[in-house]
């Protein structure tokens, strides 16, 4: 053994890059020597959390003495009671990002195979790498939609799970449940499908909802939505998944204890109660999408089709170049190198300046 290693990490960990979340608006203004710099790059919503929600944090904090419930009882009833579906179909984690890091603990075995069309949300590869697992990755149709086709023909006796991101991260496009279910007809129930809805509340209604339409024909299906996107609550951590109650027990087990803390549950809890509210700030948020991109086409950038409360830029080569001159200005998006870039809707005042400046970089 040697005497100069200090320990010993998997390969498979030692191999990953460092998680890289994306940069915050104080780092960009230190980085540029600029002030006032704004961060449309983490999908967040603009608006502080409801008055309502932060007294039910701040109740909750003279408890923190105490465990919270590890289960979550009383979120995970009153989700089901909103859902429409019984308390064994919902759990909760500390954001989806821990349900769906639960979720390939469960299911994928060293070798498994995990498919999923790319590009899409960057924890995928992440998790399939960390459990020694295979990727299958599909590509995205021109369009920018998923080739759903495709990602049933790539699913084999190896395959345990299957991941779609609907709306999709970093695109915005979406599929309707029709697609979801001609996909999931085709899909062995010994395969897990996980629909991760992280952007369901922004998306257009006709496009059905998973959970009502396909969780009762197909229980190898799973959907996962988050308090982190519409509600407000990404510094919280709150994400849900609803699916067959045996599907929901295994991902339970690997649940670390108390993950989901005690100002978190007070805090989802009141987001369940005010969801008129949360609608008011979503419609704001989708208003003011559409006034971005009507800019964006005036301008000449063609779009796909958003469905969630970012936009998306196919800008190719020019991506880094872009990206770092709205960073210089101050506004901070996400760049995907070569491809593009996603960018975030903040207030009015933040989008403005965001098209004014891209405007200004990319002229
Ligand atoms: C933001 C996001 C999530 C997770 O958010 P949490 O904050 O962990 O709840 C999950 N999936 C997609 C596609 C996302 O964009």
């Amino acid at each position: 053994m040697s005497d100069t290693e200090i320990g010993r990490p998997r390969p498979v960990i030692a191999g990953l890059p460092a998680y890289r979340p994306g940069k915050g608006a104080k780092q960009a203004e230190a980085e540029h020597g600029i002030t006032d710099a704004i961060k449309l790059a983490s999908n967040e919503n603009p608006a502080e959390p409801l008055p309502a929600i932060v007294e039910a944090i701040t109740a909750a904090a003279s408890g923190a003495n105490r465990y919270a419930d590890h289960r979550a009882t009383a979120v995970r009833q009153a989700l089901a009671d909103r859902l429409g579906v019984t308390v064994e179909q919902v759990t909760v984690g500390n954001g989806t990002v821990g349900l769906l890091q639960q979720l390939w603990l469960s299911y994928v075995d060293p070798g498994d195979e995990v498919v999923y069309p790319w590009r899409s949300f960057e924890v995928y590869p992440v998790y399939t790498q960390e459990m020694a697992g295979t990727a299958v990755t599909v590509p995205l149709r021109d369009d920018l939609g998923f080739d759903l086709d495709g990602v049933v023909d790539a699913v084999t006796e190896r395959t345990k799970l299957v991941v779609l991101a609907t709306p999709n991260n970093p695109t915005g496009v979406a599929c309707t449940t029709a697609e979801l279910r001609t996909a999931l007809e085709r899909i062995p129930r010994s395969v897990i499908v996980c629909i991760d809805e992280a952007y369901r509340e922004f998306l257009d209604p006709s496009f059905g909802d998973p959970v009502s339409e396909l969780l009762p024909d197909f229980p190898n299906a799973l959907v996962t939505r988050t308090m982190s996107k519409a509600h407000g609550l990404a510094g919280v951590r709150v994400g849900y998944a609803v699916g067959h109650p045996d599907v929901i027990a295994t991902i339970d087990k690997t649940l670390v204890p108390f993950a989901v803390n005690a100002l978190a549950q007070a805090a989802a809890l009141a987001a369940i109660e005010h969801d008129d509210e949360i609608r008011r700030s979503v419609d704001g948020l989708l208003a003011e999408r559409s006034r971005v991109e009507s800019a964006l086409r005036a301008a000449g950038w063609s779009l796909p089709a958003h469905q969630a409360n970012f936009v998306w830029l196919a800008l190719g080569d020019r991506t880094d170049e872009i990206a770092l001159g709205l960073e210089r200005s101050g506004v901070v998006v996400r760049p995907f190198s070569g491809e593009g870039i996603r960018v975030t809707i903040g207030t009015p005042a933040e989008n403005d300046r965001f098209v004014a400046a891209l405007a200004e970089v990319s002229s």
